[in-house]
């Protein structure tokens, strides 16, 4: 129907539809961005034609479309799908490949809500799930999985603890047996590591964090290059009703043009103070797999383009009074989870790491830091107050 409308329509017909007129847009470096939970269709034939026409918006529109050609670019896939969290990516993913009777292999360093959902959730739809200490050989790993071992998700370097797993060579001996792999690649953005160009099948990420960089927007991920699994996945977020806003991708667009500048600089700035913290007396080991003296770091360095800015490192033992003390007496560093946004953050993590089944004596506490976009002197600065108030209570 056009917007010519007949006259003699009264004015709260006519309010419906003014100004409503489908015109040609000017063009912009950013996508339109689409409000739409109505589409309107060309005409009567158009509206079950679902091959040809988007029917509905919950689909996504024009700022969706855009996001996904983008994320598609960047990882080398043939199609990605999106989810309103990084948590939802990862829960559709597996619940869009998985079925009763099957296995799925989780490393065991997984980020921790991942964990709630494979034990509360899939658990109950009779999906067993197991998981595997992330150092284990990738031989062993495969070799002794189930028949009925159906996945295998990795998340290298794990959460909060930072242990490289060899994404290739898992994913190529899952491959000769049937098994497929996924990986949490949140840390390294879609960017610093390609899971899919290592034989990866599902590559997932949490685009809240560096994509959007902000901290203010949820999104999640899921790309590969297999068109039947993209299907499979996509299928999934249809059926579950997962939808994202235009506002959002518009947002998670705007983060992916400066997203190879911010790491670059928060990669490099975090191994600095990576370094930098390795010479300080009150700190025991530094989990950060960049530094040549870190586990792992031959992985990374085979296999990695950069760093994040997201690391950890262990205090000297003291009681947990001293560990507050650090925590509190940082001005720059904010207290707070998530990271990828533009501040820097620290937390402590040892409460974390209690549902884990290979526990590694760590030394001391653990405390994960976010490196923002701050000045490094002022950071360091923001440190050497933090251990100070540490050291006087450390004893
Ligand atoms: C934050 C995070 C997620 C979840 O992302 P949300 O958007 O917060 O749901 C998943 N994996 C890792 C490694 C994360 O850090």
């Amino acid at each position: 129907m056009s917007s010519g409308l007949p006259p003699g329509q009264s004015d709260q017909t006519r309010l419906i539809h003014a100004g409503a007129e489908a015109r040609p847009l000017s063009r912009t470096v950013g996508p339109p961005v689409q409000r739409g939970s109505t589409v309107l269709l060309p005409d009567a034939a158009s509206l079950y034609d679902e091959d040809h026409c988007v029917t509905y918006g919950r689909a996504g529109l024009a700022a969706q479309d855009a996001l996904k050609d983008a994320l598609a670019a960047m990882e080398g896939a043939v199609g990605v799908s999106l989810y309103p969290s990084g948590l939802s990516a990862i829960s559709g993913a597996l619940l869009a490949v998985l079925k009763a009777g099957d296995e799925l292999l989780v490393v065991d360093s997984i980020y921790k809500p991942v964990r709630r959902f494979c034990d509360e959730v899939l658990g109950r739809f009779g999906v067993t799930v197991s998981y595997y200490d992330p150092l284990v050989e990738p031989e062993r790993l495969v070799g002794e999985a189930s028949g009925a071992a159906r996945l295998i998700l990795m998340e290298s370097p794990g959460s909060l603890t930072f242990e490289m797993q060899d994404v290739p060579h898992i994913a190529a001996l899952a491959r000769e047996r049937g098994i497929l792999t996924a990986i949490d690649n949140t840390w390294a953005a879609g960017l610093l590591f390609r899971p899919l160009e290592h034989g990866v099948d599902l590559s997932l990420q949490a685009l809240t964090k560096y994509v959007g960089g902000h901290s203010d927007v949820f999104m999640g991920s899921a790309a590969s290059r297999d068109p039947a699994l993209v299907r499979k996945v996509d299928d999934g977020v249809h059926h579950l009703g997962w939808s994202v806003s235009g506002d959002d991708a518009y947002l998670m667009l705007r983060g992916l043009r400066t997203l190879p500048t911010r790491l670059a600089a928060q990669g490099q700035a975090g191994v600095q103070l990576a370094a930098w913290l390795k010479d300080q007396p009150e700190v025991g080991e530094v989990l950060h797999p960049a530094l040549s003296s870190a586990p792992g770091h031959e992985l990374w360095a085979r296999d990695y383009k950069g760093a994040c800015g997201l690391f950890g490192f262990t205090l000297r033992p003291a009681p947990q009074a001293a560990v507050e003390a650090f925590l509190d007496a940082l001005e720059v560093f904010g207290l707070g989870f998530s990271w990828g946004g533009f501040e820097s953050l620290a937390i402590w993590c040892d409460p974390q790491l209690k549902s884990r089944r290979f526990r590694r004596d760590l030394g001391g506490p653990l405390i994960r830091l976010h490196i923002g976009l701050e000045a490094s002197d002022d950071l360091v600065a923001d440190l050497r107050r933090g251990l100070d108030a540490y050291a006087k209570l450390a004893g």
